[in-house]
């Protein structure tokens, strides 16, 4: 399942899609996450299934100012470092990249082309969490 607003896999932090906060019904940590994070993130190192390197990403690493993160697909399952839940993993590489675009206009630019909200921003405004 994906994000209706923003087309990401689905992975929810606190009832909202972690990419974009959009609140989402149903949360799972699909493999298909690396193809999404390889297609938005052109520094990360990628390995993939298949041998002429056309396949799903297998394997995605990317250091972020002084963090080093990494996924890998293990069995049809994600393994991540730092060793987190798959969306505190990701809500914390968007707070690294944050941080990275305030001073990087390119980087700024590509991840609002993604569709995902930066962290860390002035404006506090989140949605009323209302039930129904
Ligand atoms: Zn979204």
């Amino acid at each position: 399942m994906r994000c209706e607003t923003c087309g990401a896999p689905a992975i929810l932090l606190g009832n909202a899609c972690v990419f974009c906060r959009t609140p989402v019904a149903d949360s799972h940590a699909p493999a298909d996450l690396l193809d999404y994070l390889a297609a938005r993130l052109p520094d990360a190192k990628l390995k993939r299934f298949g041998l002429r390197r056309r396949g799903p990403v297998r394997e995605l690493s990317l250091t972020v100012g002084a963090t080093s993160f990494g996924a890998t697909v293990v069995r049809g399952r994600l393994q991540l470092t730092p060793s987190l839940a798959p969306a505190v993993w990701v809500d914390r590489l968007l707070t690294a990249l944050s941080e990275e675009a305030a001073g990087d206009h390119d980087l700024r630019a590509r991840l609002s082309r993604a569709g995902w909200k930066l962290r860390g921003t002035p404006s506090r405004t989140s949605p009323p969490s209302e039930l129904g």
